[in-house]
Formats: C-alpha cells, sequence, structure tokens
C-alpha cells in the first residue's frame, strides 16, 4: 500500500496537460498529478524529463503481436506474448481478436482468455470475437467457408467471459434482431462489420442494438447517393462510435479527417488490426493456412488482398497528429474512447481512481514505455 509516483515533461490527464508534476498512484490506482513542489518529501519517483505521459493506450483489434497470430495460438502464453509485443508500441490494453473461427476456436478462445484474465496477464481486457456472423460480400481476409447466422440457443452454449469486455463484429444483416438482443442483455459489445447492409437494413430496431462499427470504411458498403450504406449509418449514428485504421493504407488520410469533422464528438476510435508481424522480426504468418507477408508496409495474401495491418498503436497517434487532428484529440483516440466503447470507466484517463496505466511516448510519438495496473513495463 505504499505510494509510488512517476513524472515526465509533460503528463496528460485526458483533459489537461501538466508540468513540472508528478503522477501519484497507489498500487495499481491513481491517487492525484500533483505539482513536483507539493510532492511528499519521502515519495522518490522515476523521471523522464524529455518525454510525456498519457492515459495508457488501448487497442480494441489486434489479431496478433511478436510473431503470434491469436487464431493459430489460443494460449495464455500466446496472449501474453501479443501484449508484450504490442507494449514496445506503447499499447497498454488491447482485446484480443480472433478472426472467424470455428466454434471449438471460439469456444478456445474464450478459455484462454478468461485464463489470462483471472492469472493477471498484464494487459488483457477482454476479447473480441470478429466473426463468423460475418457477410461473404464484406468478408476481406477472413474464410466465408466458416460463415453462418447464429441461434440465440448456440449463443447460450459459449462459455462468454465473467470478467473482461467480449466485443463481437457482426454483420447485422445476417443476424437476427434476436440475437443482437440476447448479446445486448448479456453485456457484450455488438459492431457492426464486414456488413454489406443497406441503411434501410440498417434502420428500424437493429440499430439501437448496435454499440460501434468496426475499422470505418473498411469491409463496409460504402455511402452512395442513393443510400448511405453502412459507411453513412456509421457516421451519422450519434450513440455509436466507430473504429478506424490509420495506417494511411487502409484508409485515405482524407477519409480519415473526412471522419473526424462528421462523426460526433468522442466517437472516433483508432485500432491497430495488427497481425503476428508487429513487434516481431518475422515479416510472414500463416493465416488459415494461406501465407501473409509485409510488402512495402502491406499485409498482403498471395492474391494481393489487404490481410490487417503492419502498424502500432504509437505509429497510429502520430500519423493523425500528422494529419492535423490537434494531439490531445489524438490520445484520447487512442485512450479514452476506446476504453467507453469496452465500458471501461476506470482507463482511459488518468483522474484519481483510475487504474495507473500509462504510455510514455518520446517526442516523436514512438512509445519508450508502458505502465499496466502500476507495473512498470518497457
Ligand atoms: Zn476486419
Amino acid at each position: 500500500m505504499t505510494l509510488r509516483g512517476i513524472s515526465a515533461h509533460r503528463i496528460f490527464d485526458g483533459t489537461t496537460f501538466h508540468f513540472d508534476s508528478v503522477l501519484v498512484y497507489r498500487d495499481d490506482i491513481v491517487v492525484d498529478i500533483l505539482p513536483k513542489a507539493e510532492v511528499p518529501s519521502d515519495l522518490s519517483y522515476d523521471d523522464y524529463p524529455d518525454k510525456t505521459i498519457v492515459p495508457g493506450f488501448i487497442d480494441i483489434q489486434v489479431n496478433g503481436g511478436g510473431e503470434v497470430m491469436f487464431n493459430n495460438t489460443m494460449t495464455v502464453e500466446g496472449i501474453n506474448t501479443i501484449c508484450k509485443a504490442h507494449r514496445k508500441h506503447g499499447t497498454a490494453y488491447l482485446l484480443p481478436t480472433l478472426i472467424s473461427a470455428t466454434t471449438t476456436d471460439m469456444t478456445n478462445a474464450l478459455n484462454a482468455v478468461a485464463n489470462a484474465i483471472e492469472q493477471r496477464i498484464p494487459g488483457v481486457a477482454g476479447i473480441h470475437l470478429e466473426g463468423p456472423w460475418l457477410n461473404a460480400n464484406k468478408k476481406g481476409a477472413h474464410d466465408a467457408g466458416k460463415f453462418y447466422a447464429p441461434s440465440v440457443s448456440e449463443l447460450e452454449s459459449f462459455p462468454w467471459l465473467a470478467m473482461g469486455t467480449t466485443l463481437v463484429t457482426l454483420a447485422p444483416e445476417c443476424v437476427d434482431t434476436e440475437v443482437l438482443a440476447w448479446l445486448k442483455n448479456n453485456d457484450v459489445v455488438v459492431s457492426c462489420g464486414h456488413s454489406n447492409a443497406s441503411s434501410h437494413e440498417l434502420s428500424g430496431e437493429k440499430l439501437p442494438l448496435i454499440d460501434g462499427f468496426t475499422h470505418l470504411f473498411n469491409a463496409m458498403s460504402p455511402l452512395e447517393g442513393r443510400d448511405p450504406g453502412v459507411v453513412g449509418t456509421a457516421l451519422m449514428a450519434d450513440h455509436a462510435w466507430c473504429s478506424i485504421i490509420v495506417d494511411d493504407i487502409h484508409v485515405d488520410s482524407a477519409n480519415v479527417m473526412l471522419a473526424k469533422r462528421l462523426k460526433r464528438q468522442q466517437q472516433l476510435l483508432i485500432v491497430t488490426d495488427a497481425m503476428a508481424s508487429v513487434g516481431s522480426i518475422s515479416n510472414s504468418f500463416v493465416l488459415d493456412g494461406e501465407q501473409i507477408s509485409v510488402q512495402n508496409g502491406r499485409l498482403v495474401n498471395a492474391q494481393g488482398a489487404l490481410a490487417g495491418a503492419h502498424i502500432g498503436m504509437d505509429q497510429s497517434v502520430a500519423n493523425v497528429i500528422q494529419w492535423g487532428i490537434e494531439e490531445a484529440e489524438a490520445f484520447r483516440m487512442a485512450s479514452m474512447y476506446p476504453a467507453r466503447a469496452i465500458n471501461r470507466s476506470d482507463l482511459g484517463t488518468l483522474k484519481s481512481g483510475s487504474k495507473a496505466s500509462v504510455t510514455i511516448l518520446n517526442s516523436d510519438y514512438r512509445a519508450s514505455h508502458v505502465m499496466v495496473d502500476g507495473q512498470l513495463l518497457s
């Protein structure tokens, strides 16, 4: 129960920048941000004089890292490796993300994440099941052979997490309203993605049951003159967040800025959609038996189609700042807004009572260190 502290040139608490100050925390909880002159004399603290402390980055879509694909390695060790790899890029918490898989593998993935949370593996905030309840017309790099429409009784048979957030990406036009309602009633965060829905198919009783939209612009019906599609619906749905990949490959930077201008405040958040190649010395890996490799910064399959992203959270934040998004807002897009999306009010800010989880950035926004639950990790 000892007080500890950490300091840097600047500390961003989610709202304000503090200078000449110390973030004081007890165990894994933030106590306060105090001016150095007011810090108790017996409190020693680590100081990073040329760096910036921000709320720990949260990435709600991570397929892999450190040479591990979650789809191929549904174990506590695999999850630990992915979390470690992404800490190199500033991510404090993430949702290991399962790309459309068999129901057996979905069960294995849920059990692995439950065990990782129970064993307090640093940085696991829950799980993201991306599919297999998707639309084959927007399959992206997923195996459409695994897609199906679940019944409520099938949903009831999964070993859903008791702790941590479960996020499901699905195509609402491919599932019944009762399925959406069941997920909502069971505290599953529902996101629309890999969807070819018309705006008409999304309107009515389904839209209020959707919490967010997965990787805006990618693998969804586009905005057109006669139909706003999923993209237009996502931009107009004030109650729902949108995640977006900002590697300058999946989405043109002008479209990121367009979304920033159009989407309601606090509802646009960054995801990496990262694969095993991030935080790894290897430039290729296997997904569904297919070789995926990095070519000129793009992750592509043998046919040259995009297959996830080769980017970390720190570079993502640096990109959007370079494109003109205000620095403080860029930090929030990587911390506060994803925290809200997964219903974690204890994450995403450095206010009193928040989790003591921070990302320490160099002046060029490259990650230097990450602290998770009061533990400083490199
Ligand atoms: Zn996807």
